[in-house]
């Protein structure tokens, strides 16, 4: 069987999509400049949609080499066969009624405590006061020594305390009682949950019982009030992201808020909207792709050896924002791909690929998103890009940008923390939480940090590789899929079928050791495995990616859609959203010829700033 990827070979099967190069790109000559002066600038991915001939070993022998002769890899491999690593379906977090456990709680706790304060203070009244001092001793888990502060805790911890969240945070954004998306801000009511504790009425002494006249209705009432708009407004939120099951079993089993009106009616609601839902045919979807963005334009575009690699294969920031608003605004939807197909156990134990279940309301499209070469490589330092990605007071990723005085900024300077923050104000834009692929070279390292072994006698190399472990967890928290791009960036079809394993396991020992598993690969320079026909196990390259736990496997194709549900894996071409590609929209006047105009209007979107004519690949 040839695996030899086929650049020439064109679509003229019906039904079939050919694994096509992205034309002009990959059938175009090599440029000279690119492989002698900008030598680094091949290992970005100079491109994705470069010439595969011109790659291989030789362009990447410069990165490549450093640590080719030492092989960790040995030493570290997984002992897995083909089946030991079972494809995980990612679950969304939900908000179940269980979440709201703390809360109830905390607002009998409230209730108890309201009513043992008033108590007390009509005990008082009437001069009690051994009563006042017997009762406050009776409280679990705080000392109350006197009346005021008995009222002030319990009030203050049984309604809206937006002090710690535990774990009842809901994505960093809430919905508003009218429906609209309050960022930043946090679900109330949600505190760390006390322990049992004793009610006051319960274990009061029996004198207390009979100074009791007041009346519990007013805070009681308040109290599911509350609950029933923290549960509406949680349920909006995994409404917003489509989850209308999650949403309705919240409403339904958050106990005492099923039978106000307007929870009965917002369940009605979220009922008729699921008969209305579409299920999005997993091989149609759409999949567009980035490198790091240029976040400060001027440095990326001064003239120097880089800024042709930069001018073809990256897209700026406003770039971005604009693709992506023109995305939502075209009701355009990220969806995991571990959402469209995912691995299935069969009765008989076996295990096959499944086409999943995404269901869109009308008028919504799904795709998938990735990054390619998400490693900040030495290359760009300076050049206006991010330096590296950590985890934020808030938990989540960001990133940081060394400046070009010195000093370091930490904040939205690449598309995870970009992406992360145009889903908290639009929450629609993502489905059931879903994130990108954000995937990984390891000649050098991950996420800024220098994990490569080349790099072990670095006085950072043990603090780089826990802090990037301890980033990729927080992408995977906050439901980024992580994927391999190759070790050394290479064109995983062409190179020699022993250098080919070496790679897959050099990145299986210096990147998945800390990232943890991971089943997609994303391939170098757009190339591939195989050619157009599906996959089979007789390709000795798609064989061992198989067995070492890959299930999903991308190319890059220029087309709407190129996706083939395989009975073991998933396997998708995607769209390069860059300088190149908008660019050679814009000097396309006939529309229908464009390769974005169904995501975007290029002129809309392409940066003034960008040198022009866009260098030809
Ligand atoms: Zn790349």
């Amino acid at each position: 069987m040839d695996n030899g990827y086929k650049p020439e070979l064109h679509d003229e099967n019906a039904g079939i999509p050919a694994l096509r190069p992205e034309s002009p790109d990959e059938t175009s000559a090599p440029d000279p400049a690119a492989n002698s002066s900008a030598r680094r600038l091949d290992a970005f991915a100079a491109a994705e949609t470069s010439d595969p001939a011109a790659n291989g070993s030789t362009r990447h022998l410069n990165a490549f080499a450093p640590a080719e002769t030492s092989d960790p890899a040995a030493k570290v491999r997984k002992a897995r066969s083909g089946h030991a690593r079972t494809t995980k379906k990612k679950s969304p977090p939900k908000a179940r009624w269980t979440h709201y456990v703390p809360q109830i709680l905390l607002a009998l706790l409230a209730l108890c405590a309201l009513s043992g304060a008033l108590r007390i203070w009509l005990a008082e009244r009437s001069g009690d006061s051994a009563y006042a001092a017997g009762h406050g001793g009776a409280t679990t888990g705080s000392a109350i020594p006197q009346t005021g502060a008995a009222a002030s805790s319990g009030t203050g911890s049984g309604a809206n305390d937006s002090g710690s969240l535990g774990g009842d945070r809901v994505a960093g954004s809430q919905i508003g009682s009218d429906g609209s998306f309050l960022a930043g801000t946090d679900i109330p009511g949600a505190g760390p949950g006390p322990g049992p504790s004793q009610s006051p009425g319960n274990s009061g002494p029996a004198q207390g019982e009979s100074a009791t006249t007041l009346n519990i209705d007013t805070p009681e009432t308040a109290a599911a009030a509350g609950l029933a708009a923290t549960a509406l407004r949680d349920a909006a939120l995994l409404a917003a992201g489509y989850d209308y099951d999650g949403a309705i079993a919240l409403l339904n089993e958050t106990p005492g808020i099923s039978g106000t009106v307007e929870v009965r009616a917002k369940i009605e609601e979220y009922e008729q909207i699921k008969t209305t839902l579409v299920r999005v045919n997993p091989v149609t979807v759409t999949h567009v792709f980035f490198h790091s963005l240029v976040m400060d334009n001027a440095l990326a575009f001064d003239g120097d050896s880089r800024e042709k690699g930069y001018n073809q294969v990256m897209t700026t920031k406003s770039e971005f924002m604009k693709i992506i608003q023109s995305m939502y605004d075209r009701g355009y939807v990220l969806v995991r791909l571990h959402d469209l197909a995912y691995e299935v156990k069969d009765a008989d134990g076996g295990v096959s690929f499944k086409g999943g279940d995404v269901m869109l309301p009308p008028g919504k499209t799904a795709f998938v998103m990735s990054q390619d070469d998400v490693c900040y490589y030495d290359y760009m330092k300076g050049d206006g890009f991010a330096t590296r990605m950590v985890v934020g007071d808030d938990g989540k990723p960001t990133c940081e940008m060394e400046l070009a005085d010195g000093s370091v900024v930490t904040g939205a300077y690449d598309l995870v923390p970009l992406l992360e923050e145009f889903i908290e104000s639009h929450p629609d834009f993502s489905y059931r939480g879903a994130r990108a692929v954000i995937a990984f070279t390891g000649y050098e390292g991950i996420l800024g940090y220098r994990t490569a072994t080349s790099y072990s006698d670095s006085p950072t190399y043990a603090s780089d590789r826990k802090e990037a472990a301890r980033v990729a967890q927080a992408l995977r928290d906050a439901g980024w899929e992580l994927a391999s791009h190759s070790w050394g960036h290479l064109n995983m079809g062409a190179i020699s079928y022993e250098k080919f394993k070496t790679d897959t396991d050099k990145w299986e020992s210096e990147v998945e050791s800390l990232i943890g598993p991971t089943d997609i690969i994303l391939f170098p320079f757009g190339s591939d495995i195989g050619d157009w026909k599906p996959y089979t196990h007789e390709n000795e390259r798609y064989d061992y990616l198989y067995r070492q736990g890959f299930r999903y496997f991308c190319n890059v194709d220029s087309s709407v859609n190129w996706v083939q549900l395989g009975k073991d894996s998933y396997r998708q071409g995607r769209r390069n959203l860059d300088g190149y590609r908008m660019y050679y929209d814009i000097i396309q006047p006939d529309l229908t010829k464009r390769k974005t105009e169904d995501l975007f209007h290029a002129e809309d979107v392409f940066d003034p700033d960008r040198p022009t004519p866009v260098p030809p690949m």
